[in-house]
């Protein structure tokens, strides 16, 4: 008892039965529950200050607790991840999956191998996982997970025996009724693979637990292209408000895995001209463009010789920026697909002065708050992550009825649906978006389009 009553006396917990007066006054209580949890903290305000208009418009979500409610995760499981490594070794990293918000399906969304992995990091995606896959119109809660597990530099033994002990834990967590992970940063096919077989013998069953399976062990067509396809579905959709389009457009992309270079592929194909990819060391400037064959390279060199992006400058004799990121350079689109907070409001200017007039985010919360103040301001426009690049769990979740139902659907049908559901979200974000002077706030449409969905479950479920 006297703990809350304690924080109760420091302002910081609404006393019982009442509801916070602000955002701001919500902002203060997150912050003192989570304490230290910066992007986590950071996620949360992007969603409240938008959405907090809404809240007050609709008071019965704030009497239900909705607000206390979603911000805090169903479950959060933690473990110990030990495994040898080639000199017989014992290594250990933290494992973690953060079930967010099951009200509309099982938990859904990716694991995360990086260095910087921490619970912050994970309950911050987690938490906009749940407005995302509410986004997608498909039935699927929101959830997320890694490892602080560096796959870089190590072999394929040792990522594939860090996989079998990651997984020997959290398959007693996960069901293709309860929570089905995907990939996300350093976990691509070949973590997926792994992680699946050792799912499948320690389960002895063959079964839709996993997303972003190998074409021939139940995979979809079109999942590893999804997320990048659906961000230039939604650039496009996004032009196309203002009677224009990709043709002829110079992009600026970020980062060079696989929402990079999907997202470059699609650009291609709707006749825009790609110029910048990243990593973390910097960033390639190829001003006459990066074509089919230089991104095949880029494939090459990524995904099967695992190198780093300055080998293209090498080979292709174009500006090689190392330790910049793209946003430096003239460009009229631009598409951050690396990772978090990787466009500083200084970057943000620039890209405005320099002539963009599309940031479509590949990447989840790509853009620091100041950034997006920018974009907002100056009216350009500006879809976030979790609208723009909500096709790649849409894919998951269409690779998921397929392994429900046994069939795999063609190419076409599976890129005919993704393109249809981005166009759905993105009319979702002009319904709830669209300001009176017409100008389209799509952090404010995806917010408070993927917060209804979600929170008219909660409140038919009960107090659960
Ligand atoms: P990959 O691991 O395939 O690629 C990540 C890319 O970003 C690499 O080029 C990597 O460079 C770079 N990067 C990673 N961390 C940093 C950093 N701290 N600073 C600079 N560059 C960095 O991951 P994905 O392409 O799958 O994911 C990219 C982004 O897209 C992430 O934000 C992810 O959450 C988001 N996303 C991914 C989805 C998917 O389906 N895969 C779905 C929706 C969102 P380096 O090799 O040097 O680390």
């Amino acid at each position: 008892m006297g703990f809350p009553v304690q924080r109760r006396a420091w302002g910081l917990i609404p006393e019982e039965g009442k509801m916070p007066s602000s955002a701001k006054a919500f902002m203060e209580y997150v912050v003192a529950k989570n304490p230290g949890e910066k992007e986590f903290h950071q996620a949360v305000e992007e969603v409240i200050e938008s959405i907090w208009p809404y809240l007050q418009q609709h008071p019965h979500y704030l009497e239900a607790r909705i607000p206390e409610r979603i911000v805090e995760p169903e479950r959060v499981i933690l473990f110990r991840v030990p495994w040898l490594d080639d000199k017989g070794q014992v290594q250990v990293n933290k494992g973690y999956r953060i079930e967010f918000n099951g009200s509309i399906g099982p938990y859904k969304g990716g694991l995360r191998f990086h260095p910087t992995v921490n619970l912050s990091i994970l309950k911050f995606l987690g938490f906009e996982q749940v407005f995302k896959n509410s986004l997608t119109t498909l039935p699927m809660g929101g959830g997320k997970g890694g490892s602080d597990f560096d796959p870089k530099g190590k072999s394929d033994n040792e990522v594939m025996r860090f996989c079998q002990s990651f997984m020997t834990e959290l398959q007693r967590h996960i069901g293709p009724n309860t929570d089905v992970p995907a990939g996300d940063i350093g976990v691509g096919g070949r973590e997926i693979g792994y992680l699946f077989g050792q799912y499948k013998r320690m389960r002895n069953e063959f079964t839709g637990v996993l997303t972003g399976k190998g074409i021939n062990w139940g995979g979809s067509l079109i999942r590893p292209e999804a997320t990048g396809y659906g961000t230039v579905y939604f650039a496009e959709e996004m032009l196309n408000t203002r009677g224009d389009s990709f043709k002829g457009k110079t992009v600026a992309v970020s980062g060079s895995g696989n929402v990079a270079q999907f997202a470059v592929e699609k650009v291609l194909e709707l006749g825009g001209l790609p110029v910048t990819l990243s990593d973390s060391n910097g960033t390639i400037y190829d001003p006459k463009g990066i074509d089919r064959d230089k991104l095949e390279y880029v494939m090459d060199l990524k995904n099967i010789k695992r190198g780093r992006i300055h080998e293209y400058a090498e080979k292709y004799n174009c500006e090689y920026q190392e330790g910049q990121r793209p946003w430096g350079v003239e460009c009229t689109v631009a598409l951050p697909c690396a990772t978090q907070n990787e466009v500083s409001g200084e970057e943000a200017a620039a890209l405005v002065k320099n002539g963009c007039i599309c940031i479509a985010e590949g990447a989840n919360m790509p853009t620091v708050p100041e950034g997006i103040d920018v974009f907002l301001k100056e009216k350009v426009l500006y879809g976030p992550g979790k609208a723009a690049n909500a096709g790649g769990v849409a894919v998951s979740g269409l690779e998921m009825s397929q392994n429900s139902m046994r069939i795999g659907w063609t190419r076409e049908e599976v890129d005919g649906r993704l393109h249809q559901i981005m166009k759905d979200i993105h009319s979702t974000c002009v319904k709830y978006g669209k300001q009176e002077d017409g100008f389209i706030n799509y952090v404010s449409g995806a917010n408070i389009g993927g917060f209804i969905k979600v929170a008219d479950s909660m409140l038919d479920l009960g107090v659960v």
